[in-house]
């Protein structure tokens, strides 16, 4: 079976945690979300979390050396061995040359990045009236995706809070972030023949079946 080296990347809200909480479950590889790791480093106060708790409360990118150590290490785990789906990581030109290096530096490589588009304004809907269960970081949304008793977690009956850098005045510049320092990613893919670009304005059943095209169709490239 050949490896599956995915990134999934587009805007805050575009739908990535959603969307790869399935593929998980679908291809059984590795789901590895940089700001899952930060949020845990956060909540037990370590140094990490000590220094990037400022810039994500402002809706900043964390300065890549931190990010890109703690990413580097995660990708050297066993269960990454065999593949693995990226979500938030690489966010900046100089995250992604890090990862291309050390993957090169095993003879690995980066299979794909799936840009999940999304325009600003579904940006802001998306991210205004999402909410996060406290245990485990499932995400719902109080219109999209509703919960089935109010601001409680289906899965594990955790209390659902809306996070710090969902409120309006953190989305605003968590765009513009991503416009001005993540965008440019598209360009740095394409041009290496990497970029799948999938439509995440459909609903979240749709996305998924998009996506699980793009890798079906993948996988027998790979092949070949
Ligand atoms: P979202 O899911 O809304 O796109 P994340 O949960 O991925 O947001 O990230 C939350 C915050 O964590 C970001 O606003 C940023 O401060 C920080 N962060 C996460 N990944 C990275 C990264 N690769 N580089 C720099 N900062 C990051
Ligand atoms: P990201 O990880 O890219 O920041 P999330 O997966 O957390 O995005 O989704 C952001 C919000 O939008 C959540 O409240 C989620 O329930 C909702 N959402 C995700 N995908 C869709 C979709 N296709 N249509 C409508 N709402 C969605």
């Amino acid at each position: 079976m050949p490896e599956l080296n995915l990134i999934l990347f587009g805007p805050p809200g575009a739908g990535k945690g959603t969307q790869a909480e399935r593929l998980e479950r679908d291809f059984q590889l590795p789901f590895i979300s940089t700001g899952d790791m930060l949020r845990g480093n956060v909540k037990n106060e370590t140094d990490l979390g000590k220094k990037a708790k400022q810039f994500m409360d402002a809706g900043d990118l964390v300065p890549d050396d931190l990010i890109v150590a703690m990413a580097g290490e995660r990708l050297q785990h066993k269960d990454a061995q065999d593949g693995f789906i990226l979500d938030g990581f690489p966010r900046t030109l100089e995250q992604a040359g890090a990862l291309d290096k050390q993957l090169s530096g095993v003879g690995r490589r980066v299979t794909a990045a799936l840009l999940i588009d999304v325009p600003d304004d579904d940006v802001i809907r998306r991210l205004s009236g999402r909410r996060m269960c406290v245990k485990s970081g499932h995400n719902y949304h109080v219109e999209f995706d509703p919960p089935k008793h109010e601001g409680v977690c289906d899965q594990d009956g955790s209390r659902l809070v809306q996070r710090d850098d969902d409120k309006p005045e953190v989305i605003e510049n968590r765009l513009k972030v991503y416009h001005e320092q993540t965008e440019p990613l598209v360009e740095h893919y394409d041009e290496q023949g990497l970029m799948r670009r999938i439509d995440g304005t459909r609903p979240a059943a749709e996305v998924n079946d998009h996506i699980r095209a793009v890798i079906a169709t993948l996988r027998l490239e790979e092949d070949v």
